[in-house]
C-alpha cells in the first residue's frame, strides 16, 4: 500500500473540493432545513461525471474506490446530502454491475453512470433490517414473469428513482426460499410509493415505504440468476463499505472544519476561546481520531483496488465502517459541545452534522453488524 495519493487522485480531490466549497457548501443549510430533495445538486453531480467514478472506463469512470472515497470525503464534508446521492446511484450500479446478466448491464449501467437515469434498492422491511433472511416480500413465478407481493421500507431514493432493485423471495426447494433482486419500474402497475420518513439526518434525500400489490414483472426482471444473483450482490456491497465508511471521515473532517472556525472568532474570559487548553486538546483529539479513521478507509479502499474482495477484504471494509462513522459521530458530537449553545441553535450548520452522523452508524449494515463480522473473521467463523 502506498502512503501518499498519486497525481490523478489528488487532481480528484482537489476537483470535487473546489466545486463542494464553492457551488455545494452554500447549499447545505437549506437542504436540510427544507428536507428537500436537492435536483441542482445531482445536476452537479451529473456535469462532472461523478456517478462513474468507481466504475469502468467503459462507463466514464476511473476504476477506482480511492478515488471514489476522495470525491465522497469532500461533498460530505460540506453537506451530507449531496454526497448521499452519490452513494445512491452506486448502490444499483455495483449490484447490477456484479450480479446481472449482460443485457441487464447493458440497459442500465450507461445511464446510471451517466446520471441519465436513477435507482433505488429496496431490502428491508417492518419485520428484517439486519435480518435480511427474515424478509417476507414473495415473488411467485406466474407465466412467464414473476408476481411480487409484500412492503418495504426505507427505500432511498424512491421517489425520484426510475426503477427499484426489489428483494423478494422465490419458493425453491430450501425452505425458506431463495432471496433474489427484481427490477421494478417505479411507473409498474400495483408498486405504490409511501410518504417519505420524517427524518433527524440524512433529510435531503427521501426514504419511502413501498406496498407491492401483485406487481407482475417479466423474468428477465431477476437479476441475475435465482441461485447466483443476490449472493453476488451482497458481496458487491462488501466491496462498496469503504464509500460509505469515506461519508464518516468527511463529515468529521467538516465537522472540525466548522469548529476550529468558530473557535477561533469566539471570545470568552477576555481571550479566542481557541487559546484554553481544554479546548485545544478537544480539537487536537477529533483531528487524531479522524485521520485514523481515514487511514483505515484508504487501507480498505485500496485492497479493493488492488482485487482483493470476500472474506479477505470483509473484516478491513468492516472496521473501516465502523470505526469511521463511530468517529463521525464522536467528533460531531464534541463539536457541538465545542460551540455551546450556538451548537444547539438551527441557526448554525453544526448540529446537522450530528444528526447525520447517527444515520452513518445504522446505514450500510449497523455497526454492530460490522463488528459482527470483524468478530466472526477474527474467530474463524463463516460470516453470519
Ligand atoms: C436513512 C436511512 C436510509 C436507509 N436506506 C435504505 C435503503 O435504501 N434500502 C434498504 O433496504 N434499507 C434502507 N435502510 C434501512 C437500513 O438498512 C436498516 O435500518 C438497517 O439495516 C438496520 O435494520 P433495522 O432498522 O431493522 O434494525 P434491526 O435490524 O431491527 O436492529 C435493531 C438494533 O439491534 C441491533 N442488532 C440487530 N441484529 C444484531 C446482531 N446480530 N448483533 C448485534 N446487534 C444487532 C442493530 O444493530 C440495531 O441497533 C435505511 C435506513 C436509514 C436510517
Amino acid at each position: 500500500m502506498s502512503f501518499s495519493l498519486t497525481e490523478d487522485q489528488v487532481a480528484i480531490q482537489d476537483l470535487v473540493r473546489k466545486v463542494a466549497r464553492e457551488k455545494v457548501a452554500p447549499r447545505a443549510h437549506e437542504i436540510d432545513r427544507l428536507a428537500q430533495y436537492p435536483q441542482d445538486m445531482f445536476e452537479l453531480l451529473r456535469e462532472i461525471g461523478l456517478f462513474a467514478l468507481p466504475f469502468p472506463s467503459e462507463f466514464g469512470g476511473m476504476s477506482s474506490s480511492l478515488c471514489a472515497c476522495l470525491a465522497i470525503e469532500e461533498l460530505v464534508r460540506v453537506c451530507y446530502n449531496t454526497g448521499y446521492l452519490l452513494a445512491v446511484q452506486w448502490t444499483p450500479f455495483g449490484a447490477i454491475e456484479a450480479g446481472g446478466t449482460q443485457a441487464q448491464k447493458d440497459q442500465y449501467l450507461h445511464g446510471l453512470a451517466s446520471g441519465a437515469i436513477r435507482g433505488a434498492i429496496a431490502m428491508t422491511e417492518s419485520q428484517s433490517g439486519s435480518d435480511v433472511a427474515g424478509l417476507k416480500t414473495s415473488a411467485k413465478l406466474q407465466g412467464d414473469g414473476y408476481l411480487l407481493n409484500g412492503s418495504k421500507i426505507w427505500c432511498t431514493g424512491a421517489s425520484v428513482a426510475d426503477f427499484i432493485l426489489v428483494a423478494a423471495k422465490v419458493k425453491d426447494d430450501s425452505p425458506k426460499g431463495k432471496i433474489c433482486l427484481f427490477f421494478v419500474d417505479t411507473q409498474a402497475k400495483g408498486l405504490t410509493i409511501g410518504k417519505k420518513e420524517d427524518k433527524i439526518g440524512a433529510r435531503g434525500i427521501p426514504s419511502c415505504p413501498l406496498f407491492l400489490d401483485d406487481v407482475l414483472v417479466p423474468e428477465t426482471a431477476l437479476l441475475g440468476s435465482v441461485e447466483q444473483g443476490f449472493k453476488i450482490v451482497m458481496q458487491a456491497m462488501n466491496t462498496a463499505r469503504p464509500l460509505h465508511a469515506a461519508r464518516g471521515v468527511g463529515l468529521a473532517q467538516g465537522a472540525i472544519d466548522l469548529a476550529a472556525d468558530f473557535l477561533s472568532k469566539r471570545q470568552a474570559f477576555g481571550k479566542k476561546v481557541s487559546e484554553f487548553q481544554g479546548v485545544r486538546w478537544m480539537l487536537a483529539d477529533m483531528q487524531m481520531q479522524t485521520h485514523a479513521a481515514r487511514g483505515l478507509v484508504y487501507h480498505a479502499a485500496s485492497m479493493v483496488d488492488q482485487g482483493i474482495h470476500g472474506s479477505e477484504l470483509a473484516p478491513f471494509a468492516a472496521m473501516a465502517k465502523c470505526f469511521a462513522t463511530d468517529t463521525a459521530m464522536k467528533v460531531a458530537t464534541d463539536a457541538v459541545q465545542l460551540f455551546g449553545a450556538a451548537g444547539i441553535s438551527a441557526d448554525y450548520p453544526i448540529n446537522r452534522y450530528m444528526r447525520d452522523a447517527k444515520v452513518l452508524q445504522i446505514v450500510e449494515g449497523t455497526n454492530q453488524i460490522q463488528r459482527n463480522i470483524i468478530a466472526d473473521s477474527l474467530l474463524g467463523r463463516a460470516p453470519r
